[in-house]
């Protein structure tokens, strides 16, 4: 049995609900065993992380809140001298106050940047899953609590069944088996409009084709003249752009490491 912690990015409002909960809960709040309280500034042990794609006029921002993944295998647990963290058996990953002596080791290797140094204290904090909370019969962590939009969702692992089929872990690639799973991450896109240079108007229904990372996605431009290839991996693609009457436009090896707006892009007859 394990705790995990579900977020659906494509119900997150960037609301920072969240990080306020949390921030209310730790904040000057002694919870030993659990923890020692929160400095008011400097720790976000879940923090609402804004990501903003492409370029003026085609921008998507989505919000991800970040917290500690409470791996399966937490290597942070692992570099720790004085065995001061352990993984419960319900899953949650917590650092002992008493037996921390603020070395600073956890926090170097943590892939994810959660673990923060209280240097008053000599002590390594970050995210206990609210513990002190759920052992004392609550349900939910304050955070997950406070989301009003239910994008984040806390509970068993099996409970969650299908749900996390489509599911996508951060940094999966070091190997920690991270328990926080999150749901409709955006891709990568590519955007432009086209439009007809001599009569000044935008080109409605072009078809746009892009061909790369071995696939083939498809759009086609709207009642503006813009598209929007959506979804797409991190790669290189090549993008086609056909319209009766017009002569086909490409545009070779647009990169997708970040979105792209390739403009507004004149289509000769
Ligand atoms: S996210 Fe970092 S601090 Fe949390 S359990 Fe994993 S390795 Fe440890
Ligand atoms: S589970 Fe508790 S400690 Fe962890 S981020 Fe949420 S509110 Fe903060
Ligand atoms: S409380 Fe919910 S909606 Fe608001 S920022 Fe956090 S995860 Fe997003």
């Amino acid at each position: 049995m394990s705790k995990v912690f579900v977020i659906d990015v494509s119900k997150c409002s960037g609301c920072y609900n969240c990080q306020l909960a949390c921030k209310d809960e730790h904040c000057g709040n002694d919870w030993m065993p659990y923890a020692k309280p929160q400095p008011q500034i400097g720790q976000f042990w879940v923090k609402v992380h804004e990501h903003v794609e492409g370029t003026i006029p085609k921008v998507k921002i989505h919000y991800m809140a970040q917290l500690c993944n409470h791996c399966e295998d937490p290597v942070c647990a692992k570099v720790c001298g004085r065995s001061a963290i352990t993984k419960r058996e319900d899953g949650l990953v917590l650092i002992d106050p008493e037996e921390c002596a603020g070395c600073g080791a956890c926090s170097q290797v943590c892939p994810y940047d959660v673990i923060y140094m209280n240097e008053e204290l000599s002590i390594a904090q970050k995210c206990t899953g609210c513990a002190h909370l759920l052992d004392n019969g609550a349900k939910l962590p304050r955070c997950v609590e406070a989301c009003p939009t239910d994008a984040m969702k806390f509970g068993e692992e099996e409970e969650f069944g299908d749900l996390l089929k489509d599911a996508v872990v951060l940094k999966g690639e070091k190997g920690t088996g991270p328990k926080v799973y999150y749901l409709n991450v955006p891709g990568k896109f590519i955007a432009g409009t086209m439009f007809d240079p001599v009569e000044q108007e935008v080109i409605i229904g072009a078809e746009v084709t892009a061909v790369g990372e071995g696939k083939e996605y498809t759009a086609v431009t709207d009642d503006f003249g813009d598209f929007w290839l959506k979804n797409l991996p991190v790669g290189t693609f090549d993008v086609t752009v056909r319209a009766e009457g017009f002569k086909t436009v490409e545009f070779k090896g647009v990169s997708t490491e970040k979105s792209v707006n390739l403009g507004d892009t004149p289509m000769e007859r």
